[in-house]
């Protein structure tokens, strides 16, 4: 490992001698392009012989390892992350800056890695940078889609999808391994072939077989010498059987199943396509795992010390299966061993207790797809209810089974069989206990536990914003940078007015930096000196982005009807995708637009309000606008949203936020207290309350507030242009189907609570101050003590002391 430090003088010799050996070009005539790619072959080349001992490391020194199944992953850009990470970010700047080059355009030369749809994706690759930067031996796996998630345009408001071509240009980060490749079959049937000693071999016949080929891609620890690896699967044609796959649609119907990631985390859709998905990455993933554990010289039954399984979410929920299916039909594994093995490898975690996002499949289709995984799953829902039957009453069993209905429920597949089930913050997890996963609560009290999301703090401070970490760095230190909790540090200058001028100097260079992105991409030019009010986020129902709307429509109506004239200037903006298949939401995003529109175009408000709809969120989008953000705006409905996590991102970046008792959003309150974060609306109770009453009627809030009328009424009279059908649509949801999301019931609160944050911000004195205080508590919000508490109490992996995360500033674990 790395013990001669970088020195800026040897990278700029060596990247010169790269750039002329790879492109026979001079540093002068080099495009960006040519640049970034030399610049990423030579961090990729330092890393390697760490990747590798890593790798060697962990089998050398029998650590068990886990394994992370997520179907999404969102890393974003990866350049600057491991130039941080490894020590260099500083020096690579300075040398680049020596020849005339600026860091910030090379990385901007990287497309996102865009696999996820928006949180779940997200938290994976936080997962992935934090398990490396703890040491801990830990592995992604999941799907490498040829195209991203779709890239979104607005043309005359509405969204327009887009292919994400990012592999266009090739990808610097990732290697193909060609030799681990793994056969994954689908369709046919099982033949049970009887041995003359009696034992029963199944036998898949007639399957259709689609090569599994891995990329990896290293996960470099924040200087620490570990590089972990996640694994992305493609699908491609197995040789042997070339020949028998020649039609253009066989072999058609074998790319299609990597190219696109379903655009959407809470509804199912192109659903066979998407089953076959999930095995295939499933497969393919436990099948290498067990081949590698096999070059071990362990024993089969032993293989729970070496191996944890983590299922994110239930789309690999068929790991139980398989895993069982290898252990059984390969190892000829007896059922009660292989099941107990099965249920101490895995664990799994609840994203969400939105219904319609857990995933149920037609007993028709899983069985035609994988005939000798469904005989497995339902050999498994027969012992299940064999071994319930006496203990519990009949109905619990209906209930918690996992084929019925002629359907096969995932999340229970998930549950029974392994040993964790985590909810993703308190309030979340406290209601798969009480209300959602009840019946499995009471069928194992033991399982049931609650891991908090986090985030990767390198990425949201000390990237996105070097603002704020150069105040941080001049104020509390540098040791923030290893420790996040460390940032508490800060409450120390709670009172410090200089602090606060230096706090309030960063945030104004963020907004300018971001204004400038936004004049050059949308041509608009806003406030410098406005609120700066953020929504980023999925765009869906509950998460309401039309209570946001219906306050900036209140504002409008205030300066337009009222005469109000002191209002605090206000931006808003917002990033969001919606799923092309979800109607609703995109009548939203075309409304939000044309309110944004008439804005604009209105002298009298336009320098007052302001809406920004920015198009492609992307992780890369959100590193420029969460650190320029005033107001973070997490607004959901109460209950429904499980976690978020762009709360935790605003609040490290010291926005204040406006908020419901939600998710994460009730822990943030807890961390900085009532007087640091405005709360509004119901809470979880009183929505259930409502559920359990039926006796919520919208329209009675719509005929008492006649502020809230004329704004539900512009949907309708023609006040906004050129809606007519998508402002029906919303006026609907809201009065003729009853406004599933309370959006009236809790209008008035939040324009009360939106009043209350002009105010404090009128009070920069008070404003900076909590602002401070968000920035201080931010940090049990890691990502890192999250991977540890999964480490500990879930999969009981440790890192081994030389590889822990580094505390030493002057370290760079790196060399050329
Ligand atoms: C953090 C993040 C999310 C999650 O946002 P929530 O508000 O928690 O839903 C989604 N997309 C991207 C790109 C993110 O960085």
């Amino acid at each position: 490992m790395g013990v001669t430090t970088m020195n800026k003088t040897a990278f700029k010799k060596k990247f010169l001698d790269l750039l002329t050996e790879k492109f026979a070009i001079s540093v002068e005539d080099a495009s960006l392009f040519e640049i970034y790619t030399t610049l990423g072959t030579l961090i990729r080349s330092s890393y390697a012989k760490d990747w590798r001992h890593t790798w060697s490391n962990y089998d050398h020194e029998q650590q068990k390892q886990v394994y992370y199944f997520s179907i999404e992953f969102l890393p974003g850009r990866m350049m600057k992350s491991n130039l941080l990470n490894m020590g260099w970010l500083d020096t690579v700047q300075a040398a680049l800056a020596d020849l005339g080059i600026q860091l910030d355009d090379v990385v901007a030369q990287e497309p996102d890695m865009a696999l996820g749809n928006g949180g779940l994706g997200r938290l994976a690759s936080c997962f992935m940078d934090s398990i490396a930067s703890e040491g801990l031996p830990g592995n992604g796996n999941g799907i490498r889609y040829k195209y991203g998630l779709f890239k979104q345009k607005f043309i005359d408001g509405y969204q327009v999808e887009l292919p994400n071509e990012w592999l266009a240009r090739g990808n610097l980060w990732e290697v193909r391994r060609e030799s681990k490749s793994v056969d994954v079959y689908f369709n046919g049937y099982v033949r049970l072939n009887k041995l003359d000693d009696g034992t029963i071999v199944p036998v898949h016949e007639d399957p259709t077989i689609v090569r599994a080929v891995p990329y990896d891609t290293g996960m470099v620890g924040f200087r620490n010498g570990t590089v972990n690896t996640l694994r992305l699967w493609d699908a491609e044609i197995p040789l042997s059987e070339e020949s028998l796959y020649r039609s253009i649609e066989q072999r058609r119907a074998i790319q299609d199943l990597t190219s696109v990631l379903y655009p959407d985390d809470s509804n199912e859709e192109g659903r066979r396509l998407r089953l076959m998905q999930e095995y295939f990455f499933v497969s393919a993933g436990v099948q290498s795992i067990l081949r590698h554990f096999k070059t071990k010289q362990q024993k089969m039954q032993n293989l729970d010390e070496f191996v944890a399984i983590h299922i994110n979410d239930t789309h690999p929920a068929m790991c139980v299966a398989e895993f069982m299916r290898l252990l059984l039909d390969e190892e000829k594994m007896s059922w009660e061993r292989a099941w107990n093995l099965t249920v101490k490898v895995m664990s799994y975690t609840n994203h969400t207790i939105m219904s319609e996002a857990l995933e149920k499949w037609s007993v028709e289709m899983l069985q035609s797809m994988q005939p000798r995984i469904y005989q497995i799953i339902e050999e498994i829902d027969r012992r299940f209810v064999e071994e319930m039957t006496g203990v519990v009453d009949w109905e619990l069993i209906q209930r918690t089974r996992i084929i019925s209905d002629g359907l096969v429920h995932m999340a229970h597949l998930a549950i029974i069989g392994s040993h964790s089930t985590n909810g993703v913050a308190k309030l979340h997890s406290d209601l798969l206990k009480t209300v959602v996963l009840h019946d499995f609560y009471r069928l194992y009290p033991d399982r049931f536990n609650n891991k908090t999301n986090g985030i990767a703090e390198r990425r949201w401070l000390q990237l996105a914003n070097p603002s704020l970490s150069t105040v941080l760095d001049k104020t509390i230190g540098q040791t923030w940078r290893y420790e996040a909790n460390d940032l508490h540090l800060l409450m120390n200058y709670s009172e410090d007015k200089a602090v606060h001028k230096q706090l309030q100097q960063a945030k104004q260079a963020n907004k300018e930096r971001l204004a400038a992105f936004i004049l050059q991409e949308t041509g608009v030019r806003i406030n410098e000196h406005a609120i700066f009010d953020v929504q980023i986020k999925r765009l869906h129902a509950y998460k309401r982005q039309l209570l946001n709307l219906l306050h900036i429509l209140t504002l409008y109506f205030e300066i337009k009807e009222e005469g109000f004239t002191d209002i605090q200037p206000r931006v808003f903006i917002f990033g969001a995708k919606a799923a092309p298949s979800y109607h609703y939401a995109k009548s939203i995003i075309k409304v939000i637009n044309e309110v944004g529109k008439m804005i604009q175009e209105d002298p009298e408000v336009s320098d007052k309000l302001s809406i920004v709809f920015l198009e492609d969120y992307s992780v890369s989008l959100a590193e420029v606008i969460i650190p320029a953000a005033d107001v973070s705006e997490q607004i959901s409905l109460a209950s429904k949203e499980a976690s978020g996590t762009s709360n935790m991102k605003l609040m490290l970046n010291g926005a204040i936020t406006i908020a419901t008792l939600d998710g994460a959003n009730i822990e943030i309150r807890d961390a900085v207290g009532d007087e640091n974060i405005v709360i509004f609306g119901l809470t979880e109770s009183q929505v259930y309350d409502y559920y359990e009453q039926a006796n919520y009627h919208a329209y009675s809030y719509y005929e008492a507030l006649p502020k809230l009328k004329r704004v539900v009424d512009s949907f309708v009279d023609g006040t906004i242009a050129n809606i007519y059908q998508e402002g029906k649509e919303i006026f609907d949801s809201l009065l003729t189907y009853n406004d599933e999301f309370f959006v009236l019931r809790d209008y008035e609160a939040y324009v009360n609570a939106q009043k209350e944050i002009e105010k404090a911000y009128q009070n920069q004195e008070r404003w900076l101050k909590m602002s401070l205080i968000n920035v201080a508590n931010a940090g049990r919000f890691s990502a890192d003590y999250t991977v540890m508490k999964y480490a500990e109490d879930i999969w009981q992996i440790e890192a081994k002391p030389k590889s822990r995360k580094a505390k030493d500033e002057k370290y760079v674990p790196y060399t050329l």
